[in-house]
Order: C-alpha cells, then sequence, then structure tokens
C-alpha cells in the first residue's frame, strides 16, 4: 500500500496546479491521471482545446513557476476584446485603458497541462502516477483508499479534479445541479493569411455567439455557437465546405483562411451540492461547469487552486487537522458565491442574445452602445473578467 497524504486525481490544468501550489506544503501528495498529455514540439498543429488565460490565472501561473514553460511552448497574447450585435453597437475593451500591456493570453489546454508537469516533476514531494486506471475508490478510517491496478493508494484528503464528470465526485455521493444547454460549440482551427492576432471577437446571432480567438502566428480558434443539429452536421462536413460555411456566415473580417481541423462540443451548467466533505474536496470542472461565451471555465478553476491551497497550507502551518470539512469549509465558502455569480452571468447573456424577440433586441444593442460609451463602465466589466 502506497500511503500519501494527499490524492489528486485528475493530472489536468487545474490538478496540476493544485499540486504546485501545495507543493510547499510539504505534504505528500500523489497525482492520479488517467491519459499522460502528448510532448509538444514546435511544428506540432495546434489543438482544437484552447482557453482564454486571464491576467489573475496568468499570475498564478508564474506563482507556481510554470508561465515562462509556457511562453517558451506556444501562447498568443491579445490586447483587444470587441463584441457587437447589430452594426454600430460595437463594444470595444482596450489594454490600454486597462493600463496593461494585454488583456489576457489563448493558450492550448495540453501546453498549460505540460508545463505543469514540468513543475511537478521539480517537486520531490510530488508523485505523477499517470496512465492510471482507478477501479475503486473507498471511504476509510483517516481517509480514502484508491485501487489501480493491483496497487493500493491510502490518502488522508482526496481531491477531486477531474473534470465535469468526476468520478470523485460520484463516490463521495455529491449531487449535481445541471442543465444542458441549448447551444452546442463547435471549435475550428483556421490559418489566416493576415495576421489578426491581437484582437479577439465576438458577435451575437440569435443562433449563438460566432468568435475569433487568435492563436500564435497566423493562427486562430474560431467558434461557432449553435442548435446541436446545426452543429451537428456542420461537424460532418468535409474541411472545404466547412470553410464554405464559414465564408457565408461568420462576420466579413478573416481575410483568405485555411480550415485546419473542427470539432463540436456539447455545453451543460453543472453546479455540485456540495464542494467538501471530511476528508474530501472537489474543484475546477469537478466542482462547476459554465458557458464558455465568456472564458472563464478554467479561470474560475484556478481561483479555486487559490483558494483551496492557502486555505490547506495556512491549516497545515497552524497544525490544525487540514483534511477536517470545518476547515476545508473556508474555501467553499470562499468560492461558491463567485463561481455562481460568474454561472449566473454567463446565463444572463445567454439568455438575452439568444432569441430574436425585436424589443429585446433593441433593448440590447442600446445598452452595448452605451457601454462603449462609458469608460468607467467598461473597466469594471474588465476588471471581473481579467480576475482583478
Ligand atoms: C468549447 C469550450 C471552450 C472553452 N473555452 C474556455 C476558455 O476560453 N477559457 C476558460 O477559462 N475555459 C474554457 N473552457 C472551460 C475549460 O476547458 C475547463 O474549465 C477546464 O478544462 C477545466 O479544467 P479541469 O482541470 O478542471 O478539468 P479537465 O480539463 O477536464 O481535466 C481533468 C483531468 O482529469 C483526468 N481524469 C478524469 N477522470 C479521471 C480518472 N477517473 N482518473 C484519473 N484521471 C482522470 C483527465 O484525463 C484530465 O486530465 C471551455 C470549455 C469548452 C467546452
Amino acid at each position: 500500500m502506497q500511503q500519501y497524504d494527499i490524492a489528486i486525481v485528475g493530472g489536468g490544468m487545474v490538478g496540476g496546479a493544485l499540486a504546485c501550489a501545495l507543493s510547499s506544503s510539504n505534504l505528500s501528495i500523489a497525482v492520479i491521471e488517467k491519459a499522460e498529455p502528448k510532448p509538444f514540439f514546435k511544428e506540432q498543429p495546434m489543438d482544437l482545446r484552447v482557453s482564454a488565460i486571464s491576467a489573475a490565472s496568468a499570475d498564478l501561473l508564474k506563482e507556481v513557476n510554470a508561465w515562462n514553460a509556457i511562453l517558451a511552448m506556444r501562447s498568443c497574447p491579445y490586447r483587444y476584446l470587441e463584441t457587437w450585435e447589430g452594426p454600430n453597437s460595437n463594444l470595444l475593451f482596450d489594454s490600454q485603458q486597462m493600463g496593461h500591456p494585454q488583456l489576457g493570453h489563448i493558450i492550448e489546454n495540453r501546453l498549460i497541462q505540460l508545463a505543469l508537469w514540468q513543475q511537478m516533476q521539480t517537486h520531490s514531494n510530488i508523485e505523477l502516477l499517470s496512465d492510471a486506471t482507478i477501479s475503486q475508490i473507498t471511504r476509510v478510517e483517516n481517509g480514502y483508499q484508491l485501487n489501480i491496478g493491483d496497487d493500493i493508494v491510502h490518502c488522508k484528503l482526496l481531491v477531486g479534479a477531474d473534470g465535469a464528470n468526476s468520478m470523485v465526485r460520484s463516490a463521495a455521493n455529491i449531487g449535481v445541479t445541471s442543465w444542458d444547454y441549448a447551444q452546442h460549440a463547435m471549435l475550428i482551427n483556421i490559418t489566416t493569411e493576415q495576421p489578426q492576432q491581437d484582437i479577439t471577437w465576438q458577435q451575437f446571432y440569435p443562433s449563438g455567439p460566432r468568435a475569433l480567438l487568435p492563436l500564435s502566428e497566423n493562427h486562430a480558434s474560431l467558434v461557432w455557437y449553435d442548435s446541436p443539429s446545426r452543429i451537428k452536421a456542420l461537424s460532418q462536413l468535409p474541411l472545404s465546405q466547412l470553410k464554405n460555411e464559414i465564408v457565408e456566415h461568420f462576420p466579413n473580417r478573416l481575410g483568405e483562411f485555411d480550415v485546419d481541423n473542427a470539432g463540436g462540443f456539447p455545453l451543460t451548467r453543472r453546479h455540485a451540492q456540495q464542494y467538501v466533505k471530511d476528508h474530501l474536496c472537489i474543484l475546477g470542472d469537478a466542482a462547476h461547469t459554465i458557458n464558455p461565451l465568456a472564458g472563464q471555465g478554467v479561470n474560475l478553476g484556478f481561483k479555486d487552486v487559490a483558494a483551496l491551497s492557502s486555505v490547506i497550507c495556512n491549516a497545515v502551518s497552524r497544525g490544525e487537522s487540514w483534511w477536517d470539512k470545518r476547515v476545508l469549509q473556508e474555501y467553499e465558502s470562499k468560492r461558491r458565491p463567485d463561481n455562481l455569480l460568474m454561472q449566473s452571468a454567463m446565463d444572463v447573456f445567454y439568455l438575452t442574445f439568444s432569441n430574436d424577440s425585436p424589443p429585446l433586441k433593441l433593448l440590447r444593442n442600446t445598452a452595448l452602445k452605451a457601454a462603449q460609451r462609458s469608460a468607467w463602465g467598461k473597466k469594471q466589466v474588465m476588471k471581473y473578467a481579467m480576475g482583478l
């Protein structure tokens, strides 16, 4: 039997960041991951799964020494964010107004994970158990026991960072409030003739937004939200026909481009009814998923990491029972209201913009124009989105 203080199930972006953030506590940590991320090489095509990383998340990744490794691979800082619906309703955010060199970075999820894996390997109190299949999770005295092949792992604290369909959450009988959005998202990687790397933009349509996220060099990620049946039909098209659909239905801003890769994703909102129990907690997508239209999912996960690691490290330094629900509850109290607020804010956007009602259309375009004229209002919105 292998004995650890903490076992983190899921070595993705959130689980990896948590392990690194906890390394200073000197607790022994196992990170159990079912699929090792593929290594990076420069000529590799861009992954479909990318995230808009806020300034606050970049700060966390700097604190755990993963940021420079990300920059050394691939990333794309952007200075402007523009959103609009009808003509002349454009709302433009500029990083200069925020006194920052950029509003955020678009980064492939796997590269964030790889940088965190590199860091984890530098800490002697972190052990990475990769390509591991957990067959059973059992509550035992003083913690949890995990069966992994022929091995048994025991831990005082079991952490679920294992994504939306969390096995840890199910094993702990933690329920979720959830619903499916009436939209799916298609992610499409393109290579453009003209560079357009300093701006991310999104136009709202009644069937859902259409957006561009810049990637490094002349690459970009398009996001097309639409009904599940439309996304399914688009996913089945050869890339050349998909390109024709994009030319016809996306804002006329792309110039000449090639389609490299595409895939559709269902969208579900979930919120776990509890984040903590005795000897157990969950965070990141295991605790909450959100409509990705403002790119906030993993940024919330990184805020969970900052809160949970500080609660555990403080309890360790005070000699408290850091695995106890009463201690871990402080993490849940800090994070639940913020996660709920962001989920609800995204739903207001989703519900307000996803319909064709003329009065509502007039109202939202008037609101966008008014917001564009309010420098103070724009600053507050951007501060929130940047996690400042
Ligand atoms: C279309 C789309 C676009 C998005 N865009 C953005 C964006 O721009 N910005 C943003 O902030 N967020 C975005 N998100 C959300 C973001 O992708 C998630 O919030 C983020 O991936 C959550 O990270 P995580 O580490 O919690 O979970 P995951 O990324 O799901 O990682 C979970 C890890 O656990 C491992 N695992 C799972 N089960 C087990 C098991 N039983 N045993 C061992 N290992 C296990 C998995 O292999 C994986 O490595 C988007 C989501 C979607 C669907």
